[in-house]
């Protein structure tokens, strides 16, 4: 069950955003009462209430609000008990205090926003000897493994727990604690009015995780970034999952750069079943790898992992996935063309990353004369050494033609929507132009280019093919391309509202 926090300083906002929550099938709304401004109306917040509800009323030190006094706040918690609210949060320093009365039912609770401690175990069996009907411990996670040992207490405790990390790092536990047989998890009304750290909007958490059908069955993959908060993949491939009626679930993981060794040593533990790797870890993650595909032996990085009882293997999405961009988009524009393969000789690719690296190798595979052009001349020559291509300087650019021109920089990525990479007296009417960025899809190389009639291949074409490979590599199954191109749209233009 999912348990939306709703914090409002007024009265009549909280019982608006109750009623709409209860309307829209959630069962559980915690109220939190330190957020009221002026004196909280316990009675008229409970009032009729359309669902179940946890009274909590913060002191700054545990992350809340409350101003006033704390026999002031105790009477608050009180009355809600005397109310009858369903449940009633109390602190551990202050549950001891307070008797059980009437039907409320006590969720005792501890918040650490520093760490996750080492002494989970001896706090929970502090927190259940003090009357709890249900124990709730939240810590900041500083380690993808701290998910882990909350997950392991939440699976071992004798009273019901909801165990949360918070943090991005703990992102994860908060969509698998039900998993472990918590009764609920925490999410918030608002994605951009998030009530402690981490915490996620509750439709994100209902539809996207699809939380109230995560089993202990269900298989866990998920995408390892540093950062990861704004990664698009969760949105694409848990619409591919829900649309395929397969019983997964795909997660952000927020992996340091010097924790991904001790994360991908742990990765039974979850148990992971399969990840999507990003900066800064594609090449990192090769030393875990028992098998790698061809690709990955060529291009030195991988974005793909499968976990199996034999090891990890590893795999490379991107360079097939720019490959097949280009070839779908000409596949319609080439009978005349005497070129092989994809139909273009010549291609300029702007910038010496990752992108770049795959892209190029990806366009040598098909015999394309290709030529890497980067503001740091020694990347782009280090990936010409590799791939077998010419590199030259950035203000190089625009001194040869090319047929095809592939922007692999983040140039002209949201919020940078008014900049492009290459100026438009520059563009010609015959070149293929193919820009790798898909927030937004349209960039303004995107619409130059469209504007004097290029050929044009897009980042969301090429995104949705490397996440439909990997469902392949994962599933075995035909992925739901539309669906996942349709989510990622709707996620990217939906991200920009909210900004
Ligand atoms: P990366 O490894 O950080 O490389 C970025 C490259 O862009 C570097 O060569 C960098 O040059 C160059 N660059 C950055 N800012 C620049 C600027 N203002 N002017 C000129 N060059 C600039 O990143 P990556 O993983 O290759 O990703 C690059 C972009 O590709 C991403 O932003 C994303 O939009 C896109 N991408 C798309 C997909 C997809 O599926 N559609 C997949 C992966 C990536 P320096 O070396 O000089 O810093």
């Amino acid at each position: 069950m999912i348990c939306v926090t709703i914090g409002r300083g007024r009265h009549r906002h909280v019982i608006a955003e109750h009623k709409f929550l209860a309307e829209n099938g959630i069962r559980l709304v915690e109220q939190r009462l330190d957020f009221i401004e002026g004196p909280v109306q316990v009675k008229r917040l409970l009032l009729n209430r359309p669902c179940p509800t946890i009274a909590t009323c913060r002191r700054a030190a545990d992350g809340g609000r409350w101003q006033g006094t704390e026999d002031e706040r105790m009477l608050v918690l009180r009355t809600a008990i005397v109310e009858g609210v369903d449940y009633v949060d109390l602190e551990d320093d202050v549950a001891g205090r307070v008797p059980r009365y009437g039907v409320t039912k006590r969720i005792v609770s501890h918040h650490d926003f520093q760490r996750t401690p080492d002494d989970l175990e001896a706090i929970h069996a502090r927190l259940a000897a003090l009357d709890a009907d249900i124990v709730k411990i939240a810590t900041m996670a500083r380690h993808p493994s701290d998910n882990l040992r909350m997950l392991a207490l939440v699976r071992s405790a004798r009273v019901p727990t909801v165990g949360i990390c918070m943090g991005d790092i703990g992102i994860p536990s908060r969509v698998l604690v039900g998993r472990c047989g918590a009764p609920f998890t925490f999410a918030t009304f608002h994605e951009d009015r998030a009530i402690a750290p981490g915490q996620i909007g509750w439709r994100r958490m209902r539809d996207v995780y699809r939380y109230d059908s995560i089993t202990d069955v269900t298989k866990i993959y998920g995408v390892v970034a540093d950062p990861v908060a704004h990664s698009l993949s969760p949105v694409v491939h848990n619409a591919a999952l829900a649309a395929a009626g397969i019983d997964a679930v795909y997660l952000p993981f927020r992996v340091p750069a010097d924790q991904i060794d001790a994360f991908l040593e742990q990765a039974a533990r979850w148990p992971l079943s399969g990840a999507s790797v990003t900066i800064p870890h594609k090449e990192a993650v090769l030393k875990h790898a028992a098998r790698q595909d061809a690709l990955v032996e060529s291009i030195g990085a991988a974005n793909t992992l499968a976990f199996d009882a034999d090891g990890i293997e590893a795999f490379n999405t991107d360079a097939t996935a720019a490959v097949e961009s280009l070839e779908a988009a000409l596949a319609d524009h080439h009978a005349d063309q005497s070129a092989p393969g994809i139909g273009v000789k010549t291609a300029l690719v702007l910038g010496a990353g990752g992108a770049a690296r795959a892209v190029a190798f990806g366009l040598r595979q098909r015999d394309v004369d290709v030529t890497v052009c980067s503001r740091t001349l020694e990347r782009a020559r280090r990936i010409a050494t590799e791939v077998g291509c010419k590199a030259i300087d950035w203000a190089a650019r625009y001194r040869m033609p090319y047929d095809c021109v592939v922007n692999a920089t983040p140039v002209g990525m949201h919020p940078h929507v008014n900049e492009t990479p290459f100026e438009k007296q520059h563009l010609r009417s015959y070149m293929v132009v193919f820009d790798t960025v898909y927030n937004p899809e349209n960039t303004l190389l995107v619409k130059e280019a469209m504007a004097i009639g290029c050929h044009i291949v897009t980042g969301v074409d090429m995104f949705v093919r490397q996440a439909a490979i990997q469902h392949r590599i994962w599933h075995g199954v035909e992925p739901p391309q539309g669906v996942m191109r349709e989510a990622l749209k709707k996620a990217t233009s939906s991200a920009r509202t909210h900004e």
